[in-house]
């Protein structure tokens, strides 16, 4: 087979599959209210769960002190005034005595994994964790272990093997296709148990969730009421809920440090430009009183009261993140357009992102969605959920 005879067929497969992946284009800023090619749609796939993506005030005046682009790498010349202070209040609003500053998720996530374990070490990762942890493992050359999805006491067991090397243990926070969340609880005890480091990544947490009595976006740590010690390295993304675009990674002054030295994917890229971190402190900054968190919970349990009482198949999630789950991968993608022609945008997960045969309508909702907006959602998804037959 040659190269062009490889493509083809792969390409030929992923449509036969009904796996094939296009993007719809948008025509102004991100939101709840958005043009997709052209077409007025009601937005239900963002992960802009306080609704501040759009927001461009803040932006505009960082523009105008920082300019476009930061230089160089952080370690070069790129690193500014803007960069400190976000880290600083970053690493204060999740309660770490710092944090570091990555390009994207993506990023912080690879390099600090290849950073803290190499060949002859041992990472312990949760079967659902985002794709860019386990490429970091895969980066790492460590031995990796999958557990099952939340099942901490299939960890416990693979934990009481004999160990290699250094072990470290990874999960997601909040769960980006299923939108349930780690015990980290428990996994934290097996940490210390087995003296393995704990890693959470919490793109879908930090922003959204926190103290019980006090969520202004803490993140899972704050929320599960765990120490920066029981929880030693955590990763927020600046693309979710803070509505923007970068990450960090929070943790002791030590392992800042020490990222600074061998991350690679810190060290040998360009610096988020100062503008973006200026803009995402003043978005930090939205989030103290907690009132957007406040509106999107509401939302949440309006969501889930409505889609109860018209008996969709909701599951446990309690996030803004909420699955209805078909199964097979051609009705979910029709029910997916049955919703676009009636302009709601719904996102129809498929393998190889989620299990084969858990195909789902990825739900999310933000702080501002209107209460209309989620009685249309629930209306319409109940006129087109697919049949038993047809599944
Ligand atoms: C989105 C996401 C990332 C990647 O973050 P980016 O900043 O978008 O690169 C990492 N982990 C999880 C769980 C995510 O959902």
């Amino acid at each position: 087979m040659n190269w062009n005879q490889r493509i083809s067929t792969a390409l030929q497969q992923r449509k036969q599959q009904h796996l094939w992946r296009g993007h719809a284009c948008i025509d102004g800023p991100q939101g709840v209210h958005v043009q997709r090619d052209g077409q007025p749609m009601l937005n239900f796939c963002a992960n802009d769960y306080l609704g501040l993506a759009g927001r461009h005030q803040a932006l505009q005046s960082a523009a105008a002190n920082w300019g476009l682009g930061s230089g160089a790498s952080h370690l070069v010349c790129g690193h500014s005034v803007a960069h400190q202070q976000l880290e600083e209040a970053l690493a204060q609003h999740t309660g770490y005595e710092k944090a570091l500053l990555f390009s994207t998720g993506y990023m912080a996530n690879i390099g600090t994994i290849a950073a803290l374990v190499n060949r002859g070490d041992e990472i312990f990762q949760d079967k659902l964790n985002h794709a860019s942890l386990l490429d970091g493992g895969i980066l790492s050359r460590a031995r990796m272990t999958r557990y099952q999805h939340n099942n901490t006491e299939h960890l416990a067991s693979l934990l009481q093997n004999p160990a290699h090397g250094h072990r470290l243990i990874v999960s997601d926070g909040v769960f980006s296709m299923d939108g349930d969340t780690a015990d980290i609880t428990q996994l934290s005890a097996l940490a210390t148990e087995y003296q393995a480091l704990l890693m959470v990544d919490d793109a879908h947490g930090f922003g959204v969730i926190g103290e019980p009595h006090n969520n202004s976006g803490q993140g899972i740590r704050a929320a599960a009421g765990l120490t920066s010690h029981q929880l030693p390295v955590y990763i927020g993304t600046l693309g979710k809920a803070l509505g923007g675009f970068g990450a960090f990674v929070a943790g002791s002054a030590e392992l800042i440090d020490y990222l600074v030295q061998f991350a690679r994917p810190y060290i040998y890229t360009t610096a988020l430009p100062a503008a973006v971190a200026e803009a995402m402190l003043d978005n930090l900054q939205l989030l103290s009183n907690g009132q957007l968190q406040r509106q999107l919970t509401n939302n949440i349990q309006y969501f889930r009261q409505l889609a109860s009482t018209a008996q969709l198949p909701l599951t446990d999630s309690v996030t803004p993140i909420q699955p209805l789950i078909i199964g097979d991968n051609q009705a979910t993608l029709t029910c997916s357009q049955a919703l676009a022609e009636a302009g709601l945008w719904v996102g129809a997960i498929r393998p190889p992102t989620v299990a084969k045969g858990s195909a789902r309508l990825r739900i999310t909702l933000s702080a501002a969605h209107s209460e209309g907006d989620i009685r249309r959602l629930v209306d319409t998804l109940a006129r087109h959920w697919p049949a038993k037959e047809a599944v």
